[in-house]
C-alpha cells in the first residue's frame, strides 16, 4: 500500500527519504504520526502553511496522522480566538480528519509536573533563585564558558520541597525557577541548565487558575511528542540547536518513546514579513487594516485577498522542502493561485474607470445577450447581458491621439465589445477642461456574436457594461506591501519605513456587470483583462466590493 503512494507522490524531499526508510525497518513499528504544534499567540500565516502542507501531508501520504496541537504553554499571550483560528485554518487549508482530533499541551501540564518531580529525584533538576538577568549573565557566552548556580548543589530534598511549593503558589513570580543540571561549560548554550519551569501567576484559557507554574517549551514540546506517540518531529531550522536539549529530555524518560527530530527550512517570501511580531507590529500602527487586510501574508489575509487553499497547497509542493534557508518570490504565490483560479473561476465583466457611450443608431429598447461563463469550459454555463442605448467603457480603452500599437477605441476607429457588436467612434464630447466625457458611436447590428463570429475582423475587443443595469462596486487594487525584496533584513532601518505607500489602490465608482448581484462573499471570478478578484466580506448586493487577488498577469516580471 504505502509504496504505491510513494511512487506517485509528488511531494518527495529528505523527509520523505527518512520517513520510507523507517518504515522499512519497520522503526516505530512502521506508523507514522507528526504533529503541527502553534502557539495560539496569533494568527497563522503562510510560514505556517508550509509546516500544515508538510506534516499533515506526511499523514495522508503514509497512512499515518497528524496532531493538530496547541502549544498552550504561555498564558500571558494566548487566546482562545486563536485557537479557534487556527483550528479553522487548517480545516479551511484541507486538513480535515474526522472525528477532528485536536490536542493541547495543557492537557499534559500534570505528566510535565510528574516529570520535572522525577528529573529532581534524580538528581537532574534544582530549583535556582537568580533572577532572570542574573541567569543570563551566569550563563556565559559562545565564546566564554558559564558559571555553576550557586543554587545547583541544594539537596533532593530541598529541591522537592521547594517546587512543590513553587506549585502551591507560596512564591512571586521571576523568585524561582526550575533548571535542568546538564552542564554550565557546554559549547551549546541551550545546554547549560535551561529552565525548565517558571513561576507565573496568569489564568491559563483552558485550565483557568490551576497552575501558576508554567513549563517552558523546550521541556515541553519534547515531552509532548513523546506522550502522543509522535514518531518524525518536524521543525524548523533555528531548533537544531536545540536537539541536543530535546534528546537530553528525553533520554532522561526511558519509560516514554523518543521522537526523532528533523529539522527544515522555513518559508520566507519576498516583498513581506512572516513573523508575527512583525505583523502584530504593522497592525498596532495602523499601517494595515487588521489581521485579515489583504495585503498580509496571513491564512486569514490571503484568504479575503481570494487565495484558495488548493492555490496555497500547490504553492507548498511546489517550493519543496529542504535544509537550505532561502526566500521565495512572492510572484510563485501569485502563479499558483492564477493556475487555479484560471481554471475554476467564472468570468465576468468591469469596468475601473466609466467612459459613457451612446450608441446613436441603436432602435430596440434593450436585448440580453449570452456569453459563456468560462471560454473552456461550457460545462460552467453562460450568463446573459443586458445591451442597449448607453453602456461604459474604460477610459483606457479609448484615445484620441492614439499611440502606434494601439487597437482599442479611437476616433472613427471601430472596436468590438466582448460578447457583443462592433462599434465605431463617431464623435467625442468634452467638458470645458477639454476632458473626454462620453462619445458617440453607431452599432455594426450586423456584428453581433463572439469575437469575430460574423467573420468580420476588427483588431480590438474591450470589455463593457450596460449603463443602466450595471452595479456598483468598489475595487480593491494591491500591489507588494514592502518596495524591498526582504523588509527588515538591514537591521539599521525601521522595517515599517520600507512599507510601499502604494500597496492598496481603491477603485471607488467601478461598475460591474449585473449578473454578480447574486454573487457570495468568498466567490472569485476573472473580472476579464483586468485580474483574478474576490467578493470581499463587506460586500453588499448594492455596493459590491472586490479585491484583486491577482493580475492576470505578473506585472513584477519586466
Ligand atoms: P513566528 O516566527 O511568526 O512567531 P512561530 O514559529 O513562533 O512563528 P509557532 O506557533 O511556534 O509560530 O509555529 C508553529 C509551527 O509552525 C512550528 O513548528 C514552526 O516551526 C512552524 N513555522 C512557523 N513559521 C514558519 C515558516 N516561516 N516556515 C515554516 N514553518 C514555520
Ligand atoms: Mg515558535
Amino acid at each position: 500500500m504505502i509504496d504505491t503512494v510513494s511512487e506517485t507522490s509528488a511531494n518527495r524531499n529528505f523527509i520523505s527519504d527518512i520517513i520510507e526508510k523507517d518504515i522499512a525497518s519497520h522503526k516505530n513499528d512502521g506508523k507514522v504520526i507528526t504533529r503541527f504544534p502553534p502557539e495560539p499567540n496569533g494568527f497563522l500565516h503562510i510560514g505556517h502553511a508550509k509546516s500544515i502542507c508538510l506534516n499533515f501531508g506526511i499523514a495522508e501520504t503514509y497512512h499515518g496522522q497528524c496532531h493538530l496541537r496547541m502549544d498552550d504553554t504561555n498564558p500571558s499571550a494566548e487566546e482562545q480566538t486563536y485557537i479557534d483560528s487556527i483550528i479553522e485554518a487548517v480545516h479551511w487549508l484541507g486538513f480535515t480528519q474526522s472525528p477532528p482530533r485536536i490536542f493541547y499541551a495543557s492537557d499534559y501540564f500534570e505528566q510535565f509536573y510528574q516529570l520535572a518531580e522525577q528529573l529532581i529525584l534524580d538528581g537532574k533538576a534544582y530549583v535556582c533563585d537568580l533572577s532572570n538577568d542574573e541567569i543570563r549573565t551566569y550563563r556565559g557566552t559562545l565564546t566564554s564558558p558559564g558559571v555553576n548556580s550557586p543554587y545547583r548543589d541544594r539537596s533532593v530534598e530541598t529541591n522537592l520541597d521547594l517546587f512543590r511549593r513553587m506549585r502551591l503558589g507560596e512564591f512571586k513570580d521571576g523568585e524561582k525557577v526550575l533548571r535542568a543540571k546538564i552542564n554550565m561549560a557546554s559549547a551549546n548554550i541551550n545546554m547549560r541548565d535551561p529552565v525548565i519551569y517558571r513561576i507565573k501567576h496568569c489564568s491559563h484559557p483552558r485550565t483557568k487558575d490551576k497552575w501558576c507554574i508554567y513549563p517552558m517549551y523546550d521541556f515541553a514540546h519534547c515531552v509532548s511528542d513523546a506522550i502522543e506517540g509522535i514518531t518524525h518531529s518536524l521543525c524548523t531550522l533555528e531548533f537544531e540547536d536545540h536537539r541536543p536539549l530535546y534528546d537530553w529530555f528525553l533520554d532522561q524518560f526511558p519509560q516514554l518513546p523518543h521522537p526523532q527530530q528533523i529539522e527544515f527550512a522555513r518559508l520566507s517570501l519576498s516583498f513581506t514579513v512572516t513573523s508575527k511580531r512583525k505583523i502584530l507590529e504593522l497592525i498596532q500602527n495602523n499601517l494595515v487594516d487588521g489581521w485579515d487586510d489583504p495585503r498580509l501574508p496571513t491564512l486569514m489575509g490571503i484568504r479575503r485577498r481570494g487565495y484558495t487553499p488548493s492555490a496555497i497547497r500547490n504553492f507548498c509542493a511546489m517550493i519543496g522542502v529542504t535544509k537550505q534557508d532561502s526566500v521565495i518570490d512572492f510572484s510563485r504565490l501569485e502563479e499558483c493561485v492564477r493556475d487555479d483560479l484560471n481554471e475554476t473561476a467564472p468570468r465576468r465583466m468591469c469596468v475601473l474607470h466609466p467612459l459613457k457611450i451612446t450608441l446613436t443608431n441603436y432602435t430596440k429598447a434593450e436585448e440580453w445577450l449570452s456569453a459563456p461563463n468560462h471560454p473552456q469550459k461550457p460545462e460552467l454555463g453562460e450568463r446573459q447581458l443586458p445591451f442597449s442605448k448607453e453602456l461604459y467603457i474604460e477610459k483606457e480603452d479609448f484615445a484620441e491621439n492614439p499611440p502606434p500599437g494601439f487597437f482599442r477605441l479611437v476616433p472613427g476607429g471601430e472596436v468590438r465589445l466582448r460578447y457583443a457588436y462592433i462599434i465605431r467612434c463617431e464623435e467625442v464630447i468634452k467638458d470645458a477642461n477639454g476632458e473626454v466625457t462620453e462619445l458617440l458611436c453607431t452599432v455594426d447590428p450586423a456584428s453581433k456574436g463572439g469575437n469575430a463570429a460574423d467573420g468580420r475582423k476588427v483588431k480590438g475587443t474591450i470589455h463593457w457594461v450596460n449603463a443602466q443595469h450595471a452595479l456598483n462596486a468598489t475595487v480593491r487594487l494591491y500591489d507588494r506591501l514592502f518596495n524591498v525584496a526582504n523588509p527588515g533584513a538591514d537591521k539599521s532601518v525601521d522595517f515599517k519605513t520600507q512599507l510601499n505607500p502604494d500597496s492598496l489602490t481603491v477603485e471607488a465608482d467601478a461598475k460591474v456587470e449585473p449578473s454578480l448581484k447574486e454573487a457570495a462573499i468568498n466567490t472569485s471570478f476573472q473580472l476579464e483583462r483586468l485580474g483574478y478578484f474576490v467578493v470581499d466580506r463587506t460586500s453588499q448586493p448594492s455596493s459590491m466590493v472586490l479585491n484583486r487577488t491577482a493580475a492576470l498577469r505578473d506585472t513584477w516580471k519586466k
